[in-house]
Parts: structure tokens; C-alpha cells; sequence
């Protein structure tokens, strides 16, 4: 494995690692596997190092991630406010993983943009705002922050192994985050899964975990979308599905229940855009892109969608009614001609 930052960055990290006092580790809003896995595993590794962290979310994540060891030690941002602003203000480091930049995290970001302390990037998303960090660590190419890290503490150490529970948590991100092993899994990927399983992993028991442990009422909600609510754009190769608050009330909506029904239509033959359109509770529709190929939603959601993330998976957000902002996504559908070009 090369290094994949420069010893001089690695040498301003340990540093600046050295120098705080207070560290706190922050991640994007609807915390995903990555998120969560990247931020418990760089706690860890600093608690290995003999430094204490605070990870501080901005909402609830789903209970799929919950069995991960330190999981129940996450504050969350909209749950205890004061007691992660009183953190906060204490804090000298900012460890930023799996965003690239403060609005992703909400009201926490518009917290954080009033304090003045050193930030730290850790990410792979396109367009990090480097030039608001102290230092970052932002690889595009990456399949997962959790690879990134991976990286980050292999350089430090200069030793592939890691204890289990910190390589069961950096599993789970980049499982997740490369749809199980799907996209973005390059041969260097598949070493560091090897690493991680002469770690002592049970990929078995992770993956059920995370893909097989769902509620009912998700797999009815799941059946619900594909057979009432799925529609096929033919024409443009895509396929879109939208959910209204009272659609999820009916199925008792917990989050991440619908967590992977945007990838579900790509798996029709022909589709190489897929939409998701939900009411989120707190009033505006959040939207999921995926595409297969060189179709890049990243485009679409930063033009359209206030969003962004990465070539074939991306979100945004519209501020319009749910029915407005799908006779939106119409609209705008033909200016992207090259969907309708694609051949199989
Ligand atoms: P998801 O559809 O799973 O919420 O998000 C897909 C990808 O897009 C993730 O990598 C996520 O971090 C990114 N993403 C989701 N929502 C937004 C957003 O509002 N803005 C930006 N820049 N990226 C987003
Ligand atoms: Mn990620």
C-alpha cells in the first residue's frame, strides 16, 4: 500500500493532534455506515493513542448501526443541543468526517460556523471546501471515508493491523458505502478488506447485521413504493419513487426504513437514474439520486437540488410541495439528454 497523503501532512496531524486538549468529531446529517463507522473508528484510534474524543452527530441514525461497539456513546446534536454546544465550545479540534462542507450537518454546521476552532477534513465527496479547514484530507476517489481513514491510521502506525472492533466498524462504512462491495471497489479496496479480516472480522455476522435486520413494516413499506409508487420514465431511462409523511406514519416510519429503496429500481434493465422523493418531518422534500454509469447525478442535485455527493450517488433537498417538486424533477428531466442516450 503507497502512502496516500504526504508524510509532511501526516507530520502537521499528529501535531495538531498533540496540541488539543478538547477533540470532538463531527459527521453529516442522517448519519449513514460511513459516517458512523469512520467516526468511531477515528475515535477509537485516538483512544488507542491515549486521547479522549466526543463524537457528536446532528440527528439520529438508524438502529441497523447500533450494534456497533461505542455506537450508544454518540451524542446526538437534535436530542441534547446544550450538552453538545458546551462540548463544543470547550473544543480546540474538529475532527469533519464524511462531509465536505458545514451546511451538510444542519443546525449543527450554523452552530459550528460561530465557533472559531481548528477543523480537520476527512472526507470523500466532490467539492470539499478545503480552503475552510486547517488541514484535509480530502480523496474523491475514495470508495468510503472509512477507506481514507484506514489510510490515515496505516501511515501514523506504519502497521496494517487494527483491534477487531475498530476494523468492524471501518467494514461496515465501506461496505456501505460501496453497496456491498458493488461500485467504488478497486483491487487496493479488496487489500484493505483483507487486512481488516486477519483483524479478526466476521464479515457474516456485519453483514447481517446491517442487511438483515430490518422491521416488517419496512419490508411492507418496501413492497408498498415498488407497487403503488414506482414510476418508469422510459423515455429518459429513469425511474422515480416519492413518499409522503403520512404514507410513512402508515407503516410506522422509523429512520432509516427506507434506507436502499433508491437503488431498488436500478436493478430494472435500462434504468440509470433513480429518484427518491420523501417528506422529511422537518418540512422540506429530501431527495436521493443514484445513476449507474457515466450519468452524473452530482450535476443534477448541485443545479437543481441544493445537493451534491458523489457521480452515481448523490441527495438535495427541494423547499417546494412534494407534488411541485416531482413536476419539477420532469421538467428539468430533458435538459439531461445524455440518459436517454445510454446504451446497454
Ligand atoms: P443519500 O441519498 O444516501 O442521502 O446520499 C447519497 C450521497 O449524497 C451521500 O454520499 C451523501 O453524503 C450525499 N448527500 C446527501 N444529501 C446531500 C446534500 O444535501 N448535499 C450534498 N452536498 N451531498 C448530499
Ligand atoms: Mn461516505
Amino acid at each position: 500500500m503507497t502512502n496516500l497523503f504526504p508524510q509532511q501532512k501526516i507530520d502537521r496531524l499528529k501535531d495538531l493532534i498533540d496540541t488539543s486538549a478538547k477533540i470532538v468529531i463531527v459527521t453529516h446529517v442522517n448519519p449513514d455506515g460511513d459516517a458512523i463507522g469512520s467516526s468511531i473508528a477515528w475515535h477509537d484510534f485516538l483512544r488507542e493513542q491515549g486521547i479522549e474524543s466526543t463524537i457528536i452527530v446532528p440527528n439520529h441514525f438508524p438502529d441497523f448501526l447500533k450494534w456497533i461497539g461505542g455506537s450508544d456513546r454518540i451524542l446526538i446534536y437534535s436530542h441534547s443541543r446544550e450538552k453538545c454546544e458546551r462540548i463544543l465550545k470547550s473544543a480546540d479540534l474538529l475532527f469533519c468526517l464524511d462531509f465536505n462542507n458545514l451546511p451538510r450537518l444542519d443546525a449543527l454546521g450554523a452552530f459550528l460556523e460561530t465557533l472559531s476552532l481548528k477543523k480537520v477534513l476527512i472526507d470523500h465527496h466532490i467539492r470539499a471546501d478545503e480552503q475552510n479547514f486547517t488541514l484535509s484530507f480530502s480523496k474523491v476517489p475514495m470508495s468510503s471515508t472509512c477507506e481514507i481513514v484506514y489510510n490515515i491510521i496505516v501511515q501514523i502506525t506504519g502497521n496494517r493491523h487494527v483491534s477487531p472492533p475498530l476494523a468492524e466498524a471501518l467494514y461496515t462504512g465501506i461496505m456501505t458505502d460501496t453497496g456491498a462491495f458493488f461500485h467504488s471497489s478497486t483491487s487496493e479496496l479488496f487489500r484493505i478488506v483483507a487486512d481488516l479480516m486477519e483483524c479478526g472480522i466476521d464479515r457474516t455476522k456485519i453483514h447481517s447485521a446491517v442487511y438483515n435486520s430490518f422491521s416488517e413494516n419496512r419490508m411492507k413499506l418496501m413492497g408498498y413504493c415498488l407497487h403503488n409508487k414506482m414510476e418508469v420514465l422510459r423515455d429518459y431511462n429513469a425511474a422515480y419513487i416519492c413518499l409522503t409523511r403520512s404514507e410513512l406514519d402508515s407503516f410506522q416510519f422509523e429512520p432509516g426504513d427506507t434506507e436502499g429503496f433508491v437503488n431498488i429500481p436500478l436493478s430494472i434493465k435500462g434504468i440509470i437514474l433513480s429518484v427518491f422523493f420523501v417528506e422529511s418531518k422537518d418540512g422540506y422534500i429530501k431527495i436521493s439520486f443514484r445513476s449507474i454509469g457515466d450519468f452524473s447525478v452530482d450535476n443534477m442535485a448541485r443545479k437543481y437540488f441544493n445537493g451534491g455527493g458523489h457521480k452515481n450517488a448523490s441527495g438535495g433537498k427541494s423547499f417546494t410541495s412534494l407534488d411541485d417538486t416531482v413536476a419539477f424533477f420532469k421538467h428539468i428531466l430533458p435538459e439531461f439528454k445524455e440518459i436517454m442516450n445510454y446504451e446497454l
